[in-house]
This record gives C-alpha cells, structure tokens and sequence, in this order.
C-alpha cells in the first residue's frame, strides 16, 4: 500500500520515474464517470442512547439526561459546530471543487495565466515556470530576484482584473516540438525549455491570452477572460518554492491566488478560511502541550507527543485494538527497521525509492527504516502453511514507519516523516473478497463515527491502463469492492483508471466541521505482494493456491488523524478524550480534602478528574477551565460539601445544576464508554 491515499505517491510510483511536474498537474484532470456525491450517513444513535439499550449501561445512565444538549455524545462534530459562543455558523452553503465543478476548475487554470501575464506586464524581467490550479485556486512560480510585496500584490491584482475586463480571447495552438522552442527561446525564457524537454507527447500545445501573451499548456481555459468574475478572484500571498521542488535548485517567488464562480463563493470560503486558522492543529496543540516538533534538535517531520496528546493517543490506540480484535482481526507488532532486501522482493526499492530514507550499513547489511508494513505483514503470514479454513486471516498493527519527505512539504502532524498506520492486513480468497470489504466498510463506520465523523465521500477507483494482475482478477475485485459498497448503501464515485497498478481501491474522505474533506481510510487490493511473496494456502482439493491481500488502513495514520481531530474539535475533544473529564473548582481551600475525594472516586471508575489547587477567584478558575477546553467543571462551596452534591457547569452549556457527586460520575462514565 502506498502512503494513506496520498495520490501524489501513487502517481509518482505509477509514472516512475516521472513526468514533468507540470505534466502531472494537467494529467490531474481525470475523468470522473459521475459527480461526486456527498453522502451524509444517517446518524447514529448518541453514545447515551446507545449506552440506554444495554442493561448494565442503562442502570448507570437511568439517573437522567444527558448533562449537556451540545456536549452529550461522542459527536466532536456536535461539539464544535456553533458552539463555544464563537458565533461560528454550521456549514450550510457547499463550495463547488475542482472535481464538481469543470468551469471552475477552468476559471482557476486561467487565472493563473492571467496572474503570469500580468505579473509580466508590471515585472518584464520576471522569468514564468509553472501555474498549476490548486485545492482553492491557483498558484504561479516566478524566478524575479526579489520577494513581492503586499504592495505589489495590489498592483498585481490590478493588471489581472484590467486583462479580466479587456474580455480577451484564449487561444490554442498545437506546435511542432521544434516550433515551441524557437518560440521559447525568443522569449528566453529557460524554465519553460525544461518544460519543454520534459513533455514527452506532440504536439506542443500553447495557449495566448489575446494576441501579446502566452504559456506552454495543455488547457483547459475559459474561452475568454471575461468568463471569470474579477470579484471573485483574490491574492492570497507569496512563499517562496524552490524549482521543483528541489533545495539545490533556485528559489523562486510563488503567488498563490484563490477564484471562484461568483463573489458570494469567494466570501464563503475567505470565512472557512478564516474558521481554519482559528482551528490550526500546530497553534492549538502547543496552546493545550499536546506535542511539539523539535526541528532543531530532533529533525523536522518528527512528533514528539507530550503528555496530555499521548495520553489521547492512548485512549485512541485502545480503542482501535478493542474494536479490531472484537471484529476477529490479530494484532502485529513488527520491526522498525528492516534488510533492504524484503523491500526489494515487494518491489518497494525499484518504484519507493525516493520516499524511503538511505540504508545504514550493519554487517554487510543494509539496514533500512521501513517505509511500509505490508512485506512485514506477509512475512508473518508466509511463516506457517495455511489451510483454506483458516482464511480469511486479519492481520492490524499500528504499525510505525518512516518516509522521507522532502523538508518544504512538511506541515505540522498532516505531512511528517515519521508516522504510525492503523494499518492491516486481509488475507482471503476471491469467494471471501466481498464479505470482507463489506466488514472493513461497517468497520471503519464503527472507528470514524466514534470520533464523531459521520459524513463521508467515498470513491472507487479502477483498473489503471499500465497494471498487473490478470483480467479476471480485475474484473473480480472491482465487482467485490462496487457490491460491498452497494451492499452498504453507500453513494461513490468511480474514478476510472485511477487504482493502483497491483489493484482497485476505495478511498474514503471525511468531511469536518467546516467542511473540508480529507482522505482517511483506503482500502486496496493487492495481487502484486502475495506473487512476489509467493504466499500460498492449501485449498480444499489439496492444490495449493494464491490468497487475495487486502490493505486498509481506517484513520490513516494516528499523527494525521490526530491533527483532522484537532482541527474537526478545535481542541474541544469529545468527553471520552478529553485529557481532563472532570474539573473540582473549590470555592475555598476549606473544601480542598472533598474535592480530593471526588477526584478518587472519579478515577476508580476511570475517569480523568483533577482539582484547581490555584487561589485564583472562582470566576478565574472557570474560566482557566474554559480555556483548557475542560468538558465539565464541578464547584464546591460549604453547601455542597454538607449535602455530598456538586454545581456542575460544562465548557459551553453554562450552569447545569446540581447533582449528587455519584450521579455526575455515574453519568460520565455512561457518556464515555463504548460499545462494539
Ligand atoms: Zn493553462
Ligand atoms: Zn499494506
């Protein structure tokens, strides 16, 4: 399996060893045979209601309600959105995408152009590499020689919107290789020759902008510049990007613009986008000590996770090996470091090359990080003769392996380079093939709605045109993972070609509270591994036959994951990971010894309690509660103390009244535990 759905991997592996960048981005258009459907799953019953349907758990939650309407369930969702008094509205208006939306996709391509031409304009000795469309817009690369100022980003803009409203035409024309370079080389511009020399495929397309301006492309483009509403287009900001990519070659100035169809889009998405910052996994995981990235010390793309994040970590690895091991999967823990020569059998070394870190020699051995777990997995499997009963076999790790990644494409816990996949492996027979991915599907609904993820977007990909494997063998997986998924009721898309060389796949996105999808869960055939493994079984007849390897990973990876989280809650963690439950706010040092009690009460039944020890006033310490994004706080006065009750307040809900103490716990446990 390659990097959780990282398509830019797969692409890489698929391609190796690799086209022009360039050429990736307009192979990035891919036919999609329907549009993307947004599936919202009917919700689930609330953890408490659920809790409400088994006995035992239904004498512990009979004290009452839930505590707290807005923080009563699993649901982080719930929890963050139009919560915490930030005035933050649910999302209600949908963004169109690249993928959902052709013309927008175009309106961004040409705006980049447009951006190019216009910084041309202002800056002739500005030299144009490449302006790919992104997520949310555009971006351009520029070798100037100097940074672009807020100022020039103005005039920039500018120029743009007077090129948008003189309504210029796009024009393409297809020329001979030799053509386009005489032309390129007229304009000296040498980044577009290395373009150039990188398309492998005439005829050379370019693209002018009215009669003075124009790039090496492959389209598409609106028709004419008055297709994009100028209102509806804004400069985000510069950074610099090296050429490429790559440190050693030079540094070039990239402004990145952002356009939509109409204004109201733009301003949708500029309040999303605002949303986002607020909720910035790195300012909000340093605010609460959740973890930290020692770059100076330890590297970049490494995670330290401190206290309060490991011990969410923990609550989340647990959870993950209790549901695993209650669905017949069997837990693996393999090494972190490897011989060269199992990823070479897996075929990792010839395709992964650039993504594995160099080995470290060690009796004339070469050692590696293992950038994958599947040939460890394998390795476990070959170890013993499997009969046809013993299949399918379920193998799940939280497995940690290590990428190199270059230094600029870190970015706090989304893209690191070390990381650990919730990763498995099934290993089955055709037969077994669509009961298996059906149960890895309720499965991953079973993890993801735990950590209060319950819409989802969910993609089939296909058999791409180079592959291995027979035609059978396609034919028969893709009908196993489109009956599961049919069989689930589950809306997808079908993304054809776009599988990986040695299966198809389903990729899973979850959306977060403000609407941003990410890739999550993937699920993937393998008939590559098991040949080059040679792994086999004992059928019924005594013949001995290939099983069919399943990868699939639900979360991704825990870092990741972790920062989704983070992002989806904005530090309001659900109750049942909330580094702290439960905090006693004592009026007075006097009721110190009773909230002291509380707390060890609360921890016999596994609950995370603690005591504001501080002398600050009560007003202070809720709000030092607050802060710390504490689901609930308990305060304790003489009155209290004499009647064995608290005041309990929640981190948004305000007052929620007295209870007795063994109630309130009684009642958190009831909202914390699980059932599976
Ligand atoms: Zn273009
Ligand atoms: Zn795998």
């Amino acid at each position: 399996m390659f990097l959780r759905g990282d398509k830019r991997n797969i692409v890489r592996l698929l391609f190796a060893p690799g086209p022009s960048f360039s050429r990736l981005v307009d192979a990035s258009i891919t036919c999609r045979s329907t549009v993307p459907v947004r599936r919202r799953l009917p919700g689930k019953l609330s953890l408490l209601s659920a809790c409400r349907r088994s006995s035992v758990a239904a004498l512990r939650c009979s004290a009452g309600p839930p505590l707290s309407g807005s923080q009563s369930t699993d649901s982080s969702r719930k929890a963050s959105v139009g919560s915490n008094g930030s005035g933050e509205a649910p999302i209600s208006v949908e963004l169109p995408t690249n993928e959902t939306s052709p013309r927008l996709l175009r309106i961004r391509h040409t705006c980049a152009h447009v951006m190019a031409m216009a910084v041309q304009k202002i800056f002739p000795e500005a030299k144009v590499t490449i302006g790919p469309w992104i997520d949310n817009g555009f971006y351009y690369d520029f070798d100037i020689g100097r940074t672009f100022s807020p100022e020039d980003l103005e005039r920039i803009k500018k120029t743009m919107d007077e090129i948008i409203r003189a309504d210029l035409p796009l024009k393409c024309v297809a020329l001979s290789r030799e053509e386009a370079r005489a032309r390129i080389e007229q304009l000296q511009e040498p980044y577009k020759l290395e373009i150039l020399d990188s398309i492998t495929e005439e005829p050379i397309t370019i693209y002018s902008i009215g009669e003075e301006w124009w790039d090496l492309c492959a389209g598409p483009h609106v028709g004419r510049t008055s297709d994009i509403n100028p209102d509806a287009v804004q400069l985000e900001g510069v950074a610099g990007a090296y050429w490429r990519g790559d440190e050693s070659k030079p540094m070039l100035q990239r402004i990145y613009g952002t356009a939509w169809e109409t204004p109201e889009q733009l301003q949708e998405y500029l309040r999303r986008r605002e949303e986002a910052k607020r909720r910035d996994h790195r300012v909000i995981g340093e605010r609460l000590g959740l973890f930290s990235i020692q770059q100076d010390l330890a590297g970049p793309g490494l995670v330290f996770w401190h206290p309060k994040g490991a011990l969410i970590r923990n609550l989340m690895e647990s959870f993950w090996k209790e549901a695993h091991l209650a669905d017949g999967y069997q837990l693996l823990y393999t090494p972190h470091l490897s011989d060269r020569e199992l990823f070479r059998i897996s075929g990792h070394v010839d395709f992964y090359a650039e993504s594995m870190f160099k080995p470290i020699e060690c009796e004339s051995r070469e050692i590696i990080a293992k950038p994958m777990n599947c040939p460890h997995h394998a390795l476990v499997y070959k170890s013993k003769l499997h009969s046809y009963r013993e299949l399918p076999i379920r193998f799940a790790e939280l497995g940690t392996v290590y990428r190199y990644e270059r230094s600029g494409t870190l970015h706090g816990l989304m893209r690191v380079r070390g990381f650990t996949q919730d990763d498995a492996h099934i290993f089955c027979t055709f037969e077994q093939l669509q009961a298996e991915i059906k149960r890895v599907l309720d499965l991953t609904e079973r993890v993801l709605s735990r950590f209060g993820f319950r819409d989802y977007q969910v993609h089939l990909s296909t058999r791409p045109s180079e592959s291995i494997g027979s035609d059978e063998a396609w034919f028969r997986s893709e009908q196993a993972l489109r009956s599961a998924l049919e069989d689930k009721g589950w809306s997808f898309t079908i993304d054809e070609g776009e599988g990986a060389f040695y299966g198809a796949k389903i990729d899973l996105k979850v959306r977060d509270a403000i609407g941003r999808l990410w890739q999550c869960s993937t699920i993937q055939c393998d008939f590559n591994l098991p040949e080059r493994f040679n792994l086999e079984y004992v059928a019924s007849d005594g013949s001995r036959e290939r099983p069919v390897m399943v990868h699939r990973a639900i979360l991704g990876s825990l870092e990741r994951f972790f920062g989704i989280l983070i992002e989806n809650c904005a530090g309001d963690f659900p109750l049942w990971l909330a580094p702290i439950q439960l905090r006693l706010l004592p009026v007075s040092e006097k009721f110190l010894p009773f909230c002291e009690q509380v707390v060890e009460k609360a921890q016999r039944r596994r609950l995370r309690a603690d005591v504001d020890l501080s002398g600050n006033r009560l007003g202070k310490k809720v709000l030092n509660a607050e802060e710390e994004h504490i689901p609930y706080m308990a305060v304790v006065g003489k009155r209290e103390v004499e009647s064995n009750v608290v005041a309990v307040r929640s981190r948004h809900g305000g007052d929620l009244g007295t209870l007795a103490v063994d109630d309130l716990l009684a009642r958190l446990e009831c909202e914390t535990s699980v059932q599976f």
